[in-house]
């Protein structure tokens, strides 16, 4: 009988066993898990501190018990591995709860351990709270219950504006201090300001490119010495792949810092497995390795390591990097690449903007969004996209994410056929709008300005016009613009100066397309302010005027 172990009982690893005993009903597979608990949701521990979700017991999927019903795992809690010899194909085994050691054999073995979070070496680091698991969010829950009054949560990552909203539902002053300029790193600057002005809005103070230097008894300081009141801390300054087994292994680890695997998830020695946060990942993208902390492929590559090993043909998935999270009345989603990445591999790009509604304006409590593509100039491919608003963003984004895992162009997007009525989207739904703007920029029809060239085009003698009424100028504009409203251009066509540049803007993008299309043919040189006033609006150019 051959005998599986699997290392860590959460998402990568709860996967692989179920897979491998619904593949395999002969197989022995046992699963070692060092916490208290298996098969748990830390995607939902967040909400347990907010109160959101009320009791402990709903994050709890699965129980060895249950497990053992079902599927006849051998699911064993309180189990550390404490290391691996491959040589001799056995892991050691600490049961925690009695302290005694034991050698186990495998002929397959599956590391699924997952990550850690990182805690600086600041004085003080030992009285922050991290959340990993849930004995972490029962200790947070702990402190939580004895009602603080101000809370620092280190790090604006996902998880620290997660814990951050929570912190406020429980009524608790909350601050989160970010080493860089933003929160949610996978945003660009012009995307995330919507996300900055919402936690500001809920009554979350950010110190933003402010590091922390010390945490003590009742606050913190930060690095440029000031002092935030802190009852509670929490550290949410990232995760960083568990390898110290691996390494105890010699399995080699990548340049990123997680476990090395092939595309069947093989380690350096074909016999051991890594899946989920500890391992590499390749990126649809380059190809190069890359680090992707998050549920779905840790799921979906411990399926696909269950079928390897059970002989069953699998596919090779690369990493998207697909992503999405709340933030209060926000919801932020996010697919490949940011413009911030691309710059930094010194890859083209083009970027749209566009600001659409849920679904038809004329239907009720259609809500405004903001979404960016990221699209490779000569082929079109998509290279990432980027949504910011309150309904209708995760759909968005998950069908980008389908189309660039399906190889479709930008261009092609207009070609998808979504499902429409007025309560859900608009005939031509925004990810339709993309496509339609990508090929009229990328079939020359129109030229566009990104908000980050603008300031350099008008330095160089563009000439901006704003093309929307009178009122909507009245209410701000970019500084310099003068304002012809698109339907007035014809007949004022004698104002507008010849031999320059111009560039047009409206509030989104849409109708100084029009403008741009309108005055090419009146025989003028234009470029359409891409994504218009609100996107410059919200950009760093546009904050700072
Ligand atoms: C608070 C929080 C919120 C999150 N929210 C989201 C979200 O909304 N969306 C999303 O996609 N992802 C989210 N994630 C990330 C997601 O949970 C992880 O990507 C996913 O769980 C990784 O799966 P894994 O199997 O690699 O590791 P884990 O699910 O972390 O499981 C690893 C397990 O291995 C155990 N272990 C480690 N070492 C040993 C050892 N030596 N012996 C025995 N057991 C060991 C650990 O105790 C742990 O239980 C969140 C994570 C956290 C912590």
């Amino acid at each position: 009988m051959k005998r599986i172990v699997i290392v860590g009982g959460v998402a990568g690893g709860m996967s692989a066993a179920t897979r491998m005993r619904r593949l395999d009903e002969s197989a022995e597979i046992i699963v070692l898990e060092k916490s208290g608990y298996v098969s748990y949701a830390n995607c939902g521990l967040p909400y347990f501190v907010g109160g959101v979700i009320e009791k402990e017991s709903d994050l709890l999927l699965q129980t060895p018990e249950s497990l053992h019903i079902r599927f006849r795992l051998d699911v064993r809690v309180k189990s550390e591995v404490l290391n691996i010899d491959s040589a001799g194909k056995s892991v050691v085994v600490k049961n925690l709860e009695t302290g005694a050691e034991y050698q186990l054999q495998y002929d397959k073995l599956v590391l699924s351990p997952g990550a850690s979070p990182i805690v600086p070496n600041i004085p003080g680091a030992d009285r922050a709270f991290t959340l990993r698991t849930v004995e972490d969010v029962e200790l947070i829950a702990g402190a939580v219950a004895i009602k603080p009054k101000s809370a620092v949560v280190i790090g604006g990552g996902f998880i620290g504006v997660e814990i951050a909203e929570n912190l406020r539902h429980k009524g608790i002053a909350t601050a989160i201090i970010e080493a860089t300029a933003q929160v949610l790193a996978p945003l660009d600057p012009e995307m995330v300001s919507f996300v900055h002005a919402e936690l500001l809005k809920q009554g979350v103070a950010l110190h933003l490119s402010n590091g922390v230097s010390e945490i003590g008894p009742d606050s913190v300081t930060l690095a440029d010495g000031s002092k935030i009141p802190a009852d509670l801390v929490i550290m949410a300054i990232g995760v960083r792949p568990d390898t110290s087994l691996a390494k105890g292994a010699g399995l080699t680890i990548g340049t990123r810092g997680g476990i090395e695997v092939n595309e069947h998830h093989q380690t350096s020695n074909p016999d051991i497995y890594a899946i989920g946060d500890a391992a590499q990942k390749t990126d649809a993208l380059d190809g190069g390795a890359t680090l992707v902390p998050l549920a779905n492929l840790a799921n979906r590559h411990g399926r696909v390591v269950a079928d390897h090993i059970a002989g069953v043909k699998t596919r090779t998935v690369a990493a998207i990097g697909t992503a999405i999270v709340k933030v209060f009345d926000l919801t932020i989603a996010t697919t490949g690449w940011n413009e911030k990445r691309l710059s930094a591999a010194g890859m083209k790009f083009l970027t749209i903007h566009t600001h659409p509604n849920s679904h038809a304006g004329y239907y009720p409590d259609a809500k405004q969004m903001s979404i960016k593509l990221l699209i490779e100039p000569n082929t079109g491919r998509i290279l990432g996209s980027q949504a910011v608003g309150t309904d209708g963003v995760d759909k968005r984004i998950d069908v980008i994410a389908t189309a660039i895992r399906a190889g479709l162009t930008a261009p092609e997007l207009a070609d998808l056929e979504l499902a429409y009525a007025p309560p859900f989207s608009s005939a031509k739904d925004p990810v339709n709008m993309l496509g339609y703007i990508s090929e009229n920029v990328l079939s020359g029809l129109v030229s566009t300005v990104d908000w980050s060239k603008l300031e350099a085009e008008l330095a160089a003698g563009a000439v901006l016009i704003d093309v929307r009424s009178a009122s909507e100028f009245a209410n701000g504009t970019i500084p310099g613009a003068i304002n012809i409203s698109v339907d007035e251009l014809r007949d004022r066509k004698s104002e507008i100066p010849t031999r320059k540049l111009l560039i047009v803007h409206c509030q989104v993008g849409q109708r100084g397309h029009t403008a741009a299309l309108l005055l090419t043919e009146l025989g003028f040189t234009v470029k359409n302010l891409d994504g218009g006033y609100r996107t410059w609006r919200n950009s760093p150019a546009g904050l700072t005027n």
